[in-house]
Parts: C-alpha cells; structure tokens; sequence
C-alpha cells in the first residue's frame, strides 16, 4: 500500500449541507430513448462542431453528425439510429436563453451503432494517436464548461506531466452523478485514468474524493486493488465548498498554487473529471463515442429524486417525467445546483454534454436572492473567497462599470464559485455582476480583436497595391535598361564588325603594298567608326 498524498487547505469556502442522499438512495438507471433528440452543435468550450449529414439522412448509433471545426472544437455524434428531420436554430440549455443551431434527430426505436472499433491495447498506441481518438469521440470535460479533453491531454512543450489528478470531489450541494459513476463504475474510471496517464505520460495519479462519499471511495480503492494500480492513489479531501474547484483540489493534494491567470500545466499538473476518464475508456477501449451521461435529477421539489443516464439530446421534459416530475412543492428548475447553476426558462431543452443536474429548487434550496440593502462593507465575502479575491471591490467595480479597474482586482481569476453572494448578509448578487463584466470584458475584446483584424486587412491591401505598383515600376524599369543594354549590343557588333572590316583590308593591302588607314597621319582617318575600311583609302587617294 502506497503512502496517502498530504493534504493542504485552500483558502476560504463553506461548509455546507450536501443533501446528496436524496437522489442515491436510488440506484442509477438509464433514462428511455425518446422520439426526438436535439443535438447542439456547440456543447463545449471553442468553435462550434460542422453538420456533415442532411434532413432525410438515415443515421446509425455513434455516426459522427458533425465534425469539428478548428481546434478548439469537439464532434457531435448520433446518440441513437434515426432519420434527421432538421438542421435549425433552437432554444439551448444557456444563461442568456437564446437559441442555436442544432441537429434534430428522430429515433427510429431501434438503438443500432454504426460500426466501430476499440483498441484494447491502448498501450500500443502512441500518445498523440490517442489523443485523436479522443477528439474524434467528441470527449469533452464532463465536470465542467466541457472543455475539448483532448487538448488537456497533451504535455505540450514538456515531455511528460508531474501529476494528473481526477477529481472525484463534487462538492456542490445536490449533486451525486459523479459519487454515482465511481459507485457503479469504478473500473471504468480507474481504466480511464491508466490511459489518460500514458497519453500524458504522467509519473502518477491522484484521485481526489470528498470524504462525505465513503461508497465511491471504497468502491474506488477495490477497482485499484483488482486492477493492481498501486501508482493510482485516493486521497480523500474535507467535505468544503469549493474542493471540487480544479485549483482548490489542486491545492489540496499538492501544496502547488496555479499561477493568477496560468493553467494546472504552467505547475506540472493536469486535472480532469472521474466521469470524463470514464468516457475515455470507452471511447479508446470499446470504441464508443460520448453519446451519453450520467445526470442527477434532485431537489425538494422532485418527486423522485435520482440519477440516471441519460442520451445526449434527450428533451429534459422527458427526463423529469421519468422522475415523475415534481411533488407540488414550488420550485425552480435549475441547470446544475444551488451555487453555480442557473435557472431555465422551460423545460423542452436539451441535455448537452455538460448538463450534471437538474435541481427542482425550493426557496430554501436555492434561494432567489434580491438585494436587500446596498453592501454593508462587513468584509465576509473577502473571507470566504478561494481565491482569496476581494469581492466587494470587485463588486463596486463591476457595478460602476470601471471594467480596468475590475481586471485590476483579477476579475478573470474568479471562479464563480457564489461563495460570495452566499455569505453576503445584504444578498447582493455578486457573481452576476462578476459575470456580466467578463461578457462585456469578452464582448469588447471580440469587438476590438474584429477592428484590429479589419484595420490589418486594410492596411494590408494598401500595403499591396503600394508592391504591385512598385514592381510594375521596377519590371517597366529592366525593360527599359534591357532595350538600352540592346542598342549597346549594337554598336559593339558593329565595332567588331569594323575591326574585322580593317583586319581584312589590312591583310589585303600587305598583300597588295597599298597603305592601310593605321599607317596614315590622324587626320587622314575615316570620321566615323562605321565608315568602311576602304573609304579611307578612296579619301586619301583624292
Ligand atoms: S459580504 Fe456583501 S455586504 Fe459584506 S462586504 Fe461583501 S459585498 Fe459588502
Ligand atoms: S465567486 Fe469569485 S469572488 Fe466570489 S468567492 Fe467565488 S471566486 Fe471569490
């Protein structure tokens, strides 16, 4: 048995009730494929994916729909066999409520994969292989804003990683799917992460779990044991609000601090989600892309909470309906828990790639906060900060709308974790306003980044003609020299011409006795170099 990993604290956070048991007193179920799946074209971080498929197309079980478009990107894939019936604009699971393109896919009941192939032999595979494997499964981070797993998959200019940690944590109130996963799964995840090392050529691997998830981390601890992993550790984390955040964990289990704006990588460390090594397995070992999570449907207000595995594109309406829906209690529907979710307008919405929980919120669940007076100055939001940020100013800030000043006070480095607005005794609504200045912060940079591009195409085209005309010029200008350099050519043949002129009538004298042009006085020379050789004579004869 390996020695356990020391642990560390991280700043601030909050001790709050889990209310987890709620939805794992149910075992985990698979949700039913429904009539009708709508696919999102963007379900992760970067450019949305392409469509490569048609309405009317008849599509298999794990086809690739859509592929990639530039780097930050991930593919969207058939979730079940069907027919498409429309590639449109609709309402997506998102805070600004708007819709956008997506694939709608009617399932024709069947569930038949198209073919595909797995790599047992993972090990046989160099890193860079696997990595495209794992894009080309559209694997996307499943604990977070879904971004492109691949990518955080490759060490970049270092040859290998220190660390690579799975985080097990979930530490937001509510949520069970990945306590779910590692009760259930645990093999799956502990596969995951040998591969996910070896694409990273990690030294070893960390496994961070809350301790209030003694099934998981057993469950865990017996996969490694039967897997005999010993350089895979559990390290079992305090249960605190935010642990789960990837630089809380961090942290945590190595003392190490991610630079202001750096990534886990500038420290030699690299994070990922337990349910997204579980999709790697998978989709390296079975050859199954992502067409499918796990999701908790819980709350007050849900009648039977649980979690269930859900296909991506299945309409939460369905989902919540096999959960029975609500218990009457009012409520809102939130998109992920209490602190970091966000509410949704309805409920014929799609479940994406990122979507973790459905929380039937009461008022005490997740309270609607509206600012009860204007900030007291009482300093609590400093205190419980992970990141050890200054909230109010950054408050007074955002809402003055003096954004440089907000950046000063390292805006980016937030990590919305409502810490903040959880403790404020004036409920004021701190990360909305956090969010607002980094869309308007994103917003004018795009704005700026499109001038700074259209100025450089214009000064460009300047730049262009300014080339074309000077070459034109310079082409007008050889031209030109060669037509001269011609006209010298000229004049040398014919001095050469002339010379071997006067050659000849030199030798024609010596044979005759008659005096050559070079033997007369000067004066007595032919004017021009041009004149034949026997005017000279003709002339010195008269
Ligand atoms: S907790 Fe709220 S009231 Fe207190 S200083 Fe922070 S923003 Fe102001
Ligand atoms: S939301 Fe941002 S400012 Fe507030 S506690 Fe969390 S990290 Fe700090």
């Amino acid at each position: 048995m390996s020695t356990p990993a020391p642990l560390w604290r991280f700043p601030g956070g909050l001790m709050l009730p889990g209310h987890k048991d709620l939805s794992t007193s149910r075992p985990l179920g698979r949700a039913a494929i429904p009539p009708q799946l709508v696919l999102p074209l963007q379900q992760h971080i970067g450019a949305p994916a392409n469509p490569l498929v048609q309405v009317g197309d008849r599509v298999f079980k794990g086809q690739m729909l859509a592929s990639p478009e530039g780097f930050v990107s991930a593919p969207i894939h058939a979730s079940t066999s069907g027919t498409i019936i429309a590639i449109e604009d609709r309402p997506v699971p998102h805070p600004s409520g708007l819709n956008a393109p997506c694939i709608v896919l009617e399932s024709d009941g069947q569930d038949l994969w198209c073919e595909h192939q797995g790599h047992p032999d993972y090990a046989s595979l160099d890193p860079s292989a696997l990595r495209n494997l794992i894009r080309d499964a559209g694997i996307v981070g499943l604990g977070g804003a879904g971004f492109p797993a691949f990518i955080k998959l490759n060490p970049g200019a270092r040859t290998s990683v220190e660390t690579l940690i799975l985080n097990g944590a979930e530490c937001e109130p509510f949520i069970s799917c990945d306590d779910m996963l590692m009760r259930e799964r645990a093999e799956e995840v502990i596969l995951g992460a040998r591969i996910m090392r070896h694409a990273l050529r990690a030294k070893h691997c960390l496994i961070g779990i809350e301790d209030n998830k003694p099934e998981a981390i057993a469950a865990i601890r017996a996969a490694l044991q039967h897997l005999n992993q010993p350089e895979i550790q559990v390290v079992v984390v305090p249960s605190r609000y935010p642990a789960g955040g990837e630089k809380q964990l961090i942290k945590a289990l190595t003392g190490k601090e991610v630079p202001s704006q750096g990534l886990p990588i500038d420290i030699g460390v690299v994070c990922h989600n337990v349910a997204t090594a579980a999709s790697i397995f998978r989709a390296v070992e079975l050859g199954e892309p992502l067409l499918s999570r796990i999701v908790t449907i819980t709350g007050h207000a849900a009648a039977q909470p649980q979690n269930l595995e859900v296909l991506i594109g299945t309409p939460i309406r369905d989902v919540l309906d096999q959960c029975g829906g609500d218990n009457g209690q009012p409520h809102r529907l939130l998109l992920g828990g209490p602190m970091m979710g966000f509410a949704l307008q309805h409920r014929d919405l799609p479940i994406t790639k990122t979507a973790n929980c459905l929380l039937l919120a009461t008022e005490a669940d997740a309270p609607d906060r509206q600012a009860i007076s204007e900030c007291i100055r009482c300093g609590q939001c400093a205190e419980v900060c992970p990141i050890r940020l200054l909230p109010q100013q950054l408050y007074w800030h955002t809402k003055a709308k003096d954004f440089d000043k907000a950046q000063d006070y390292d805006l980016f480095d937030c990590i919305e974790c409502g810490c903040c607005s959880h403790i404020c005794p004036a409920q004021l609504p701190l990360v909305q306003f956090y969010r607002f200045a980094k869309t308007h912060i994103w917003a004018q940079d795009r704005e700026k980044r499109l001038a700074d591009q259209a100025r450089e195409r214009h000064e460009f085209r300047l730049f262009r003609q300014q080339r074309e005309k000077e070459e034109k010029a310079a082409r007008h200008k050889a031209k030109a020299k060669a037509v001269a350099k011609g006209g010298d050519d000229e004049t040398k043949k014919a001095a050469i011409q002339a010379a071997m002129e006067r050659a000849k009538a030199k030798k024609v004298a010596q044979q005759t006795g008659e005096p050559v042009a070079e033997q007369l006085p000067t004066a007595q020379h032919a004017p021009s170099s041009t004149a034949s050789p026997a005017e000279p004579e003709k002339e010195t004869k008269s």
